[in-house]
Formats: C-alpha cells, sequence, structure tokens
C-alpha cells in the first residue's frame, strides 16, 4: 500500500481469481471454463472489417446485442444492462442498491466476490450461515430489510434453489432489492428470469463466461425492470459508456445463434459430471448435490489443502478454499471426457495410497 492510496480501501482485501498458471501446461479445472470453443457462429462473426473498425468507438448502447438477447429471453431491451463480464454487471448493482444505510445479505458461503463488492463500496454486510448439509434455507432470506444477493445455483456448491423459494424471498422483501446471480443456471436449474416480469424489485444476472464458452470475451447482463435497469444504465454511463468492445459485441449476438451448439455441449457437460460424481462416490468422496458445471467434493481420509497439493504436483488444477466449513472441499470443474478421466484416475491413485 502506497501512502497515497485513500483510507477508504485500507481495508479492502482484493478478490482474489483462480490460478492462470502460465508456467506449465496443466489440466485446468479450476476456474469453471468451459472445455469447448465458443459457437462456431461466433468464429464467423469476427471479420478482419470489424477488426479494421476498432478504430472507432463501440457502440455505447450495445443496441444490437440487447436486442438480440432481449428476444432470446422474450423480454425488452429496455430490461437488459450489458456488462463486461456479469461481475461488472454485479459491481453497478452493489454500487447502485446498497450503501451504509441499505444493507447486503447473502450466504456467509457463497461467491467471494460479493464481500469484496461489500467492502469496496462500504456497505453492511449481512452474512447468512448455510445450514449444516450446506443448502441455503430461504426463509433466511425472507424480509431482510437489505439487498439480497443469492447465487443460484450457489458457489461454490453447486445446490439450486427452486424457483418458488426465490419468489417467497422476492415477495418478502418487496422495499429491496434481490439480485439472482445465475452464472451456472444453463447445467440444469431454472432461470427466475420469468419472474423479472411479475416483479419489480427482481434483477437476474447471467454471464456468456460458462455454458457459452466467452470467459474471455468478458460479457455479463443483468435483466429486470426497465426502472432498475435505467438506474444501472446511469451508472454504466457515469463509469464507462464503452464497457463493452466491438469485438464483443458481436460474440454476443453471434453466440445466441448456435443454439443447438449450446444445448449440446451444455448437455454433455451435465452427463460428464454425473458421470464423474458416481465415480468419485466410489473412490469414497462425499458430494454436493450440483447442478453447476462443477463438483463440490471432499473425501473423509484427505483434508482439501493437501488433496489440491497433491493433484497440483501431478498436472491437475482444482480450486480449495481455505475457509472454514469448506476447507475439506476441492471445487471440481467439469471439463471434457479425457480430463475427467486423468482426474478420476489421479485420484484413485492418490487415495488408494493413503
Ligand atoms: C463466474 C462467476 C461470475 C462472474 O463471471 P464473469 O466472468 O465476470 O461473467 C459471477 N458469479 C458467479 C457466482 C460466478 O461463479
Amino acid at each position: 500500500m502506497s501512502r497515497f492510496l485513500s483510507g477508504r480501501f485500507e481495508k479492502l482485501v482484493a478478490y482474489v481469481p483462480g490460478e492462470q498458471p502460465r508456467d506449465k501446461s496443466y489440466i485446468k479445472l479450476n476456474t469453471n471454463e468451459s472445455p469447448y470453443p465458443p459457437a462456431p457462429q461466433v468464429i464467423e462473426a469476427l471479420s478482419l472489417n470489424e477488426i479494421n473498425d476498432l478504430k472507432l468507438y463501440s457502440d455505447p448502447e450495445c443496441k444490437n446485442l440487447r436486442e438480440a438477447l432481449a428476444e432470446h429471453y422474450g423480454v425488452k431491451p429496455v430490461n437488459l444492462m450489458i456488462g463486461n463480464g456479469s461481475d461488472e454487471v454485479l459491481s453497478f448493482i452493489f454500487m447502485a442498491f446498497c450503501d451504509k444505510a441499505i444493507g447486503v445479505s447473502y450466504p456467509d458461503i457463497s461467491y467471494g466476490f460479493y464481500p469484496v463488492y461489500a467492502e469496496l463500496y462500504g456497505i453492511n454486510k449481512n452474512e447468512i450461515p448455510l445450514r449444516s448439509d450446506l443448502t441455503i434455507n430461504a426463509s433466511d432470506f425472507q424480509n431482510t430489510g437489505t439487498t439480497v444477493v443469492l447465487a443460484n445455483p450457489n458457489a461454490p456448491t453447486g445446490i439450486c434453489l427452486s424457483v418458488s423459494d426465490v419468489e417467497e424471498i422476492v415477495k418478502s422483501n418487496a422495499n429491496n432489492i434481490v439480485v439472482i446471480d445465475e452464472a451456472y443456471i444453463d447445467f440444469g436449474g431454472e432461470s427466475c428470469i420469468p419472474l423479472t416480469k411479475k416483479y419489480d424489485n427482481l434483477l437476474v444476472v447471467q454471464t456468456y463466461s460458462k455454458s457459452r464458452s466467452m470467459a474471455g470475451a468478458r460479457l455479463g447482463y443483468a435483466i429486470g425492470s426497465s426502472e432498475l435497469i435505467e438506474d444501472l444504465e446511469k451508472l454504466r454511463y457515469s463509469t464507462n459508456p464503452y464497457n463493452i468492445n466491438r469485438l464483443t459485441l458481436l460474440a454476443g449476438e453471434a453466440a445466441l445463434k448456435g443454439q443447438a451448439y449450446f444445448d449440446k455441449n451444455n448437455n454433455e457437460i451435465i452427463q460428464i459430471r454425473e458421470y464423474s460424481a458416481e465415480r468419485l462416490k466410489q473412490l469414497g468422496f462425499l458430494l454436493t448435490d450440483s447442478k453447476a458445471n462443477f463438483i463440490f467434493a471432499k473425501h473423509p481420509k484427505f483434508n482439501g489443502e493437501d488433496l489440491y497439493l497433491k493433484l497440483k504436483s501431478r498436472g491437475i488444477l482444482v480450486r480449495y478454499f481455505s475457509k472454514p466449513r469448506i476447507s475439506d472441499y476441492l471445487r471440481i470443474t467439469v471439463g471434457s471426457v479425457e480430463q475427467m478421466e486423468s482426474l478420476l484416475s489421479t485420484l484413485k491413485e492418490i487415495t488408494e495410497d493413503a
């Protein structure tokens, strides 16, 4: 820290992203990226013409992409705000709808960025404990008197809330915003987007990073009432109106034309997840019921860090969290069949040696 950093950031601890090692080639199952390339339509859309047009600013309204997304989800363009990754969307949401007086509630075990944004914007945090089986008790999130942020499926557990549970939460917090972060919804959960037509205090956030194989493009969006979107747009225009670059805008639009490819890939990930889960159970692992593109698993004979390091030394990267209650778990991204076979045979060796 320099002596010039504003005092208001003294206590801020930055988010730590999953490792992106450059030193050697790992089987990378640590940041929930897709093993598949983006849809063929994306590759076709990125022409030399558009590269030449990088001399021009991108469209601050993101008009074409908003129209395409609106049609895709059966909403209107005024119900959509586009961000540079859903992390940026979430950042604007915390900035817009929380402060010292309006705190934020989220589960004690959830996406690691929520407490960072709360700290960044000086927001009071209300961290509500998961049950001992790591599920969310939906009634704990009713009548909070705060903004509510829930990842659904939750990260890093992968466990889903039902749409009716979410609806009860939205109804009971009518004077506050409820944010449903659906980063992993396309791997078997049910989206709450339809509820945004019924409730003006609900925002659903999604991303191209996981189910659309476009983590490196940085593209996410919020869907909600036109009033909420207007608030977010005000802050976006006050920060960076050109937040989405030209290539990403085109890629995002093109990706929506690859519906068959999208469905096929996500179905494959679900099948590989279920198959890998079964094999892990045979090795003695205990798993949460994940509906995401990752598995959350622990072995009764190992601590999480130990297993993580053993895997890393054998060339396989997974995510481990040194956090109370989940420090025995590994979060393993569902990769290709070959990647998962390597993981499973390596874990078999490690656990049988013990
Ligand atoms: C991956 C992830 C995001 C962020 O994704 P972006 O790459 O910024 O779009 C947001 N929320 C959760 C729960 C995630 O796991």
